[in-house]
């Protein structure tokens, strides 16, 4: 259906003195909304934690505790988080009125990415083609948008089944599902690249594996208009990443690999993973691991997406610790 297709789903939230849902503005950041509707579940400046569920086409945000009110739907619980530098948070008098009155009227956008891990603990991650319009060269997990009637996981796989050519079935493939969090996001991710065109909830999830990296490897066919390559991490790498920003900070006892057959990179030596080769989806050893260092603030750079490394931080606290 062409109407479904070009619908939307957007962000709400309930504030404390309602039980109705009112649709998030493009220009106000959901981490402010949150903080000031639900002080009781501010965690620092750019957190809150947030209880979040799928209802008519709507992604609604509200305080945990105020959950509860509504039905018996499944309510899931994390922490909404965004960057210091998030543009939207920045925005002064004089840019929210420069805004275009169709970008004002945007609303706020739902997207879902799946942290993916290999029954031997690595991480998929995808390059964004240079050519896409938002986050070029960005690395980032497999995701998108939801179609009005999925579940978090059902556009998580079907969105990774468009990029990079994997059937997950719940049933024979994957051994554990679960929401990490959820981020707020902007592009352009910077203000001064520019004004925000783009405000997006990222609904991240971690989704664990039945076959090693290797297996799935073998199995990856990249839709190269939007992915460029992919690579696998290993706990320690994804420890090297979250730690190379300084607005992120781990545990000691996260991410240390304690079996050396699954972790064979050290240092900075390159990945494994898929590139594109004259059309053809090529297995490779030679991903370059050090572009996923980079913090150089330039829109076409290589680097790690922020709310990757969002994600990659909690899952390191909650799936990988060592002791
Ligand atoms: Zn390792």
């Amino acid at each position: 259906m062409e109407m479904a297709k070009s619908l939307k789903l957007l962000v709400h939230h309930i504030p404390k003195s309602s039980e109705a849902c009112v649709a998030a503005k493009f220009s106000e950041s959901l981490v402010d909304i949150l903080q000031q509707e639900n002080v009781g579940s501010m965690l620092s400046e750019n957190e809150v934690k947030v209880s979040c569920h799928l209802s008519k086409n709507r992604l609604v945000l509200s305080a945990p505790s105020e959950s509860k009110k509504l039905s018996t739907e499944s309510h899931s619980c994390g922490i909404l988080a965004r960057p210091p530098f998030c543009p939207i948070k920045q925005l002064d008098k004089n840019q929210l009125l420069n805004l275009s009155p169709q970008t004002r009227l945007r609303g706020v956008n739902v997207g879902v990415a799946m942290l993916f891990e290999s029954a031997d603990n690595n991480i998929l991650l995808t390059k964004r083609a240079s050519n896409m319009r938002t986050f070029p060269n960005v690395w980032v997990p497999p995701g998108g948008h939801i179609d009005p009637g999925e579940t978090f996981e059902e556009a998580a796989f079907r969105e990774a089944h468009e990029e990079i050519g994997i059937s997950f079935n719940p049933v024979n493939t994957i051994s554990e599902s679960r929401l990490l969090g959820l981020w707020e996001s902007v592009f352009p991710p910077w203000l001064m690249s520019g004004l925000p065109k783009r405000h997006h909830v990222v609904i991240y999830l971690h989704v664990k594996g039945k076959q090693t990296a290797q297996e799935v490897n073998s199995l990856i066919n990249l839709q190269q208009n939007e992915v460029a390559c992919s690579a696998w991490i290993c706990p320690c790498q994804a420890k090297r990443i979250v730690q190379s920003d300084p607005q992120f900070s781990l545990d000691k006892d996260c991410g240390q690999c304690n079996d050396t057959n699954t972790c064979h990179r050290t240092g900075d030596s390159d990945l494994c993973g898929t590139v594109v080769q004259t059309e053809q989806t090529v297995q490779t050893t030679s991903i370059p691991f050090k572009p996923m260092l980079s913090m150089i603030k330039e829109n076409m750079r290589e680097r790690v997406s922020t709310g990757t490394k969002f994600a990659l931080k909690l899952w390191l606290e909650t799936a990988f610790k060592t002791n």
